[in-house]
Formats: structure tokens, sequence, C-alpha cells
């Protein structure tokens, strides 16, 4: 049997600033490959992935809370993870 996913629920990923669970596409998702992390702006980036809600709050909160290194449990440079807060905060200030 082949997989469809129209009329599946949708998957629901953890946030890395709030905690909660919420559908994949209310989340911006945030790919590391070697070591670098990459603001995944269309989900499909290879390597794994942590998940963060479209919320300026969200940002914020994973950042005050190294919520990166959490979510992919090892440490990144202050540069490499603020270009990415800082990426997903500009995505929202466009979406507004
Ligand atoms: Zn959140």
């Amino acid at each position: 049997m082949s997989r469809h996913r129209s009329n599946a629920t949708e998957p629901m990923r953890r946030c890395i600033g709030c905690m909660e669970s919420k559908a994949k596409s209310q989340m911006y998702r945030i790919a590391m490959k070697d070591g670098n992390l990459t603001f995944d702006a269309n989900g499909k980036e290879p390597g794994r992935g942590v998940y963060l809600c479209k919320s300026k709050e969200c940002i914020e909160t994973a950042r005050k809370k190294n919520g990166l290194q959490r979510g992919f449990k090892r440490s990144f440079s202050k540069e490499i993870t603020e270009a990415i807060f800082k990426r997903a905060d500009e995505e929202i200030s466009n979406a507004e």
C-alpha cells in the first residue's frame, strides 16, 4: 500500500521555544548538516531538523534558552544561532 498524505492528519512538531507541539505547516524548520544550521524555508533541506513556531515570542524564547543547542543536542557558535534567529525574525516581519 502506498503512503498518501492528502487526507492524513498533519504531522505535529515540537517548538524549540515554547516546547508545544503544533502542526508542521505553522512552524519554521531549521536544518543541521555538517555542523551548520540552515533556515529551511521550504522544509526540504537535508539533515536533522528542529522546529520553531512562526512567532516572535517563540524566537525570543528559543534564543534565550539556547533552543537550537538543546534541540540538536550540541553547541553552535553565537554567530550561527544568531543568524538563524535573525532570519526567522525577518521572515515573520515580511509576513506581516
Ligand atoms: Zn513555540
